[in-house]
């Protein structure tokens, strides 16, 4: 198709084009929550960036269409090794996860021998693989918690993630300087302000957020999280990339919810539009490789993490 052809599409002719490619490819569609709400309508499901790849290996489909960012696409491919894994976007990636290089978390564990190293999921394979055990947003207090007292631990790359844990766990935690600029960027003094403009509102906070922003909140949680809450709740602050808050209120146009701030809007993740995933998908352009031993440590590292929740 000519670029002029892409270019006078309408959403809803993109649309029914992706259900058409999706069938003749044999394809499965997967987007995260920060993805506009015309690109999670396209997917077969929508989640966080783990849930995503754990829900593409329930498949039958030859191929996995990832409208995400690269780190992402890289644990789909990870956990679905024998299905082609294609990507939305040449170069959406996240900002956090690519602040700080392996070669760093390689020169921490050799100034700190003996620690173990817990790695959170949004950071690319190659920093994974070098890890003990990963964690998520979610899981990441109780994962801290698990491990032995007695052992230091490393925890990349999030250092607001880090804290959080380290807070709630009262444990420190050796980390790296990294973090995501669009949940950093919220302050106290902001989160503050909302209190008192909404002051019936319950505050849900991501822990990608400041140390003293989370404190502030009633919960501190995942976007799966979040949107479970909402669920079953009116009046409601959400705190984190600004395609959560637009996926809630088309689910639930009648609820009182409201943005943190509009500003949290992650370059990377709306890297992907409509018309370009659709083209991507027709174009097969953006396909996924990991080296098959960063792959193997990296299915250690999550399958330790598997363990550790399901003995919780
Ligand atoms: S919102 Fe932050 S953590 Fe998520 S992809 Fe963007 S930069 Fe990375």
């Amino acid at each position: 198709m000519r670029s002029e052809q892409w270019q006078k599409m309408t959403v809803p002719q993109l649309q029914k084009l992706a259900q058409e490619l999706k069938a003749e490819k044999n394809c499965y569609i997967i987007a995260h929550n920060y993805q506009d709400v015309a690109v999670q309508q396209i997917a077969d499901f929508v989640g966080d960036g783990l849930q995503m790849a754990i829900k593409a290996a329930e498949t039958d489909a030859d191929k996995i269409f990832v409208c995400s960012i690269k780190i992402m696409a890289e644990t789909t491919k990870i956990l679905n090794q024998e299905k082609t894994v294609l990507m939305s976007h040449a170069t959406a990636d996240c900002r956090l996860a690519n602040m700080q290089s392996p070669a760093e978390l390689q020169k921490l564990k050799a100034k700190h021998p003996g620690a173990e190293v817990i790695c959170y999921v949004n950071s690319p394979a190659t920093l994974k693989a070098q890890s003990s055990i990963t964690c998520t947003s979610s899981n990441a207090v109780d994962i801290v918690g698990a491990m032995p007292r007695d052992i230091p631990l490393i925890f990349v790359p999030d250092r607001n993630l880090a804290a959080w844990a380290s807070y709630k766990n009262d444990r420190p935690l050796i980390t790296f300087d990294s973090f995501c600029y669009v949940h950093h960027q919220i302050t106290l003094e902001q989160v503050l302000a909302l209190r008192r403009m909404h002051p019936n509102h319950t505050l849900l906070v991501h822990p990608e957020c400041r140390l003293e922003v989370c404190k502030e909140a009633d919960m501190v949680c995942s976007t799966s999280q979040m949107i479970d809450f909402v669920a079953t709740h009116d009046n409601v602050i959400i705190g984190t990339e600004i395609g959560l808050y637009n996926q809630l209120k088309y689910r639930y146009p009648e609820k009182n919810l409201v943005p943190m701030s509009m500003a949290m809007s992650c370059e990377d993740m709306k890297k992907t539009t409509l018309r370009g995933a659709v083209k991507a998908l027709y174009e097969e352009a953006y396909p996924i490789t990991v080296p098959d031993d960063i792959g193997r440590k990296t299915i250690d590292s999550l399958n330790r993490m598997f363990s550790v929740v399901q003995a919780l």
